[in-house]
């Protein structure tokens, strides 16, 4: 756990969340600020800062992430999502944990602004 990381204090239990699913790897939660009508997010417990900090020692959270995200969308009843993640400033990036949104239930343009 990094001191000073929001999403580190969630996956701990120490900032309260909306929780959708949790196992021993990972957190899943309803964002603050949904951007459609479902948007959660999913995260590591471990602290990775974004997608630039996967490695061969770490990917195995991330192959974990992806099951969940699956999994969790078909109790959801999701027949359409969109799976996200920002990396860096400039790609809208504003917390420093690596954190995969999941968003569906409207219609979505691409390219994504
Ligand atoms: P990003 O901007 O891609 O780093 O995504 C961070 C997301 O975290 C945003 O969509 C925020 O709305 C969301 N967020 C920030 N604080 C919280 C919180 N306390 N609980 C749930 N979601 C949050």
């Amino acid at each position: 756990m990094k001191n000073d990381c929001l999403f580190c204090a969630i996956a701990a239990g120490e900032i309260p969340s909306s929780k959708v699913y949790e196992d021993e790897l990972c957190y899943a939660f309803y964002d603050i600020a949904p951007q459609a009508p479902t948007h959660f997010l999913v995260i590591p417990k471990e602290h990775i800062g974004s997608v630039a900090e996967v490695n061969d020692a770490n990917s195995g959270v991330v192959a974990h992430i992806f099951e969940v995200i699956a999994k969790v969308a078909g109790e959801l009843g999701l027949e359409s999502y969109r799976v996200v993640s920002n990396i860096g400033e400039q790609a809208g990036q504003s917390v420093h944990h690596l954190h995969f949104h999941v968003l569906s239930g409207r219609d979505m343009t691409w390219p994504p602004g």
